[in-house]
């Protein structure tokens, strides 16, 4: 790399990329790393670099059907001369947007969301990248064999890890109606059962990916990855974004669901840490 990187100005004071070319290399593959339309999605400071996986609630987020759409109602605005503070009124769904599965979900006697233990919501990382296999194919199911691949190519998993799958299935969320569906029937990939249970055998403390259910929409129903998945006591992250700007180890994902008593799960703030250039060089 002889070019120097065009980095956004909120990233040059850091001095990280002064300091590494690849991690420059890192944001040049990633243009979309600072996006202003839809929100800051990546911060840097000096020897870290945080991503945002969580997708902003808005009325375009993607709902099953039947079901009430995301609803932020303004009650009182800044300008109002009698009392000059903004405020709303959230109303939602708990597995609305980017949010998190408590085992409570599907399994009984299970922990629900509050329950969680903090040390749980918080792992290294690992992203499995299955897009090229999910990419005319709407059923796909991730096998066991695409973990036991990343494992001989990167690292074992164990126990403290948070594991994030990325089909691609992103690039629908914008399209609520092709991100779902398939003419009328439920379309998107998934996680086979035999991965959850590998994984659960691994016992990791979460996992995730980039589509609305952790099963594949044409057998969602079933829930058998769910169940698997769940039954160990890991959590499942749903509707992940911004995979597409993570190497494939990651210091650190958070997952931060919302604190309801009793929940079944809830919209979380998902996100990365990087704690340094030399994560770049896993790339
Ligand atoms: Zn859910």
């Amino acid at each position: 790399m002889t070019t120097t990187p065009t980095v956004p100005r909120e990233f040059r004071r850091s001095g990280v990329f002064s300091t590494s070319g690849l991690l420059g290399l890192w944001f040049i593959l990633a243009p979309q790393v600072l996006d202003r339309e839809n929100g800051l999605m990546a911060e840097a400071s000096a020897g870290e670099i945080f991503v945002d996986m969580t997708y902003a609630l808005d009325f375009n987020t993607p709902v099953f059907p039947g079901e009430p759409p995301f609803c932020f109602d303004v009650q009182n605005r800044i300008g109002d001369p009698d009392l000059p503070l903004y405020f709303g009124r959230l109303e939602m769904m708990e597995h609305t947007g980017t949010h998190i599965d408590a085992p409570a979900h599907v399994v009984v006697g299970g922990a629900t969301v509050d329950r969680l233990p903090l040390q749980q919501l918080v792992g290294p990382g690992v992203v499995i990248d299955c897009v090229a296999e999910c990419a005319d194919n709407p059923d796909y199911q991730v096998p066991d064999q695409a973990i036991l691949r990343f494992e001989a190519e990167h690292r074992p998993l164990g126990p403290s890890d948070v594991v994030m799958f990325r089909t691609g299935w992103d690039r629908f969320y914008s399209d609520p109606e092709r991100y779902i569906h398939a003419g009328d029937r439920w379309a998107w990939p998934g996680v086979s059962v035999s991965a959850a249970e590998l994984l659960a055998q691994r016992g990791v403390r979460g996992i995730g990916l980039d589509t609305i259910g952790l099963d594949a929409g044409c057998i969602a129903t079933e829930l058998r990855a769910h169940r698997a998945m769940l039954s160990s006591g890991a959590f499942i992250v749903e509707n992940v974004a911004n995979l597409a700007l993570l190497p494939p180890i990651v210091d650190e994902i958070l997952a931060l669901p919302i604190n309801v008593r009793n929940g079944s799960g809830g919209p979380s703030r998902v996100f990365a840490r990087i704690a340094s250039p030399g994560a770049a060089n896993e790339m």
